[in-house]
């Protein structure tokens, strides 16, 4: 496989140089953007496999760098974002990314979440390109998930969902009712073996409640979530 290239979007030089050195070290091309326009533009002229990018940024911020690239290319991101910034993170996940890491963060964690992303990927590119199997799809009351699409509906109008919150809704909906740990879903979506990670969890249940309207995921507290249905 080729080197797989990696676009770090960060104004601050030293974390930038830190993330770089780094990526580099486990095999990765790194390319650098100090400010929207020109991550924007170095992701134009030639689409990386992976983007890392910082929220707070000159120029345009992360979000508008995000929905850029998104509707440039679909292309997996992994975003920085400082402690706190609940907001920021939830329009992010709205915005296309992926994965986030609140800083400070340490070098080995970024690898961690580097690789476990782009294996998502990988494998959804695999399942896509397998032979068609027969139209699959799963539905509870009033919501309806073709599988081979990718696409959901709620009430017959399409609901539109970022990757990660459909491979999410899927694990709760292929478990109706089964109460969930936040450290298997951390396995199956993210494909994480730790369980540092229960936050994304949380975030990602709340941009999916707020998609999905209505009470259909129940927050088992201290435990995970499950998915809420009559049948
Ligand atoms: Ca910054």
């Amino acid at each position: 496989m080729s080197e797989r290239r990696v676009l770090v979007v960060e104004d601050e030089q030293t974390i930038a140089e830190s993330i770089a050195t780094r990526l580099r070290a486990e095999g990765f091309e790194v390319e650098l953007a100090g400010d929207g326009p020109s991550a924007v533009a170095a992701f134009v002229a030639r689409p990386h496999d992976l983007v890392v990018l910082d929220i707070m940024l000159p120029g345009f911020d992360g979000l508008e760098v995000c929905r850029r690239l998104q509707a440039e290319r679909a292309v997996p991101v992994l975003m920085l974002t400082a402690r706190d910034a609940e907001t920021d993170l939830l329009v992010g996940l709205a915005v296309g990314a992926d994965d986030y890491l609140t800083k400070p963060f340490s070098m080995r964690e970024l690898v961690a979440r580097t690789h476990a992303l782009l294996r998502r990927v990988d494998r959804a590119t695999e399942l896509a390109s397998a032979p068609p199997p027969e139209e699959k799809s799963l539905t509870l009351d009033d919501v309806e998930i073709s599988l081979t699409e990718r696409r959901v509906r709620v009430t017959g109008e399409e609901v539109h969902l970022t990757r990660t919150e459909f491979d999410l809704l899927v694990c709760l909906m292929s478990r109706p009712r089964a109460v969930l740990p936040r450290e298997r879903l951390l396995s199956a979506v993210w494909g994480w073996t730790d369980s540092a990670g229960s936050r994304t969890v949380d975030s990602h249940i709340k941009a999916l409640r707020r998609k999905l309207g209505g009470d259909r995921i129940r927050t088992v507290h201290g435990v995970g979530y499950a998915w809420e249905t009559a049948r």
